[in-house]
């Protein structure tokens, strides 16, 4: 006999969509809190692409894309060469103040040790 939800005869996959306009990691609603404009940033690499940092691996797209995800593990190692040179303030097209992120990124995950 079915039952309610599998009169198909399968199950639908939860879903995966990510809300990035909805921080689920605590660490990055009180990013958020601390430079509301981070909440601007629509991920175009702009940034990524003037980094002083970028050949040691640094990626402010990409960790602010794994903040969004809750996936902190690799943002330590991501921002660690961050000379905060405020180069990628300068040219991104939201004002998003990537500096003061990374700056609060490093202190909260320093506090975190
Ligand atoms: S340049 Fe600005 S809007 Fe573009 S990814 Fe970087 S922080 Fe986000
Ligand atoms: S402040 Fe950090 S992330 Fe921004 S350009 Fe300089 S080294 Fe790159």
């Amino acid at each position: 006999m079915s039952t309610k939800g599998d009169k198909w005869g399968f199950q639908p996959e939860k879903s995966n969509v990510i809300v990035l306009d909805r921080p689920v990691a605590p660490l990055y609603r009180q990013l958020r809190l601390k430079v509301p404009s981070l909440a601007s940033c629509f991920f175009c690499g702009g940034c990524s692409a003037t980094c002083t940092a970028s050949e040691e691996g640094m990626n402010f797209r990409v960790v602010h894309l794994l903040l969004c995800r809750g996936e902190m593990e690799k943002v330590g190692s991501l921002i660690a060469p961050c000379l905060l040179c405020g180069k990628c303030t300068l040219v991104c097209p939201r004002n998003v103040d990537t500096r003061s992120v990374v700056f609060n990124l490093k202190l909260a995950l320093h506090e975190l040790q």
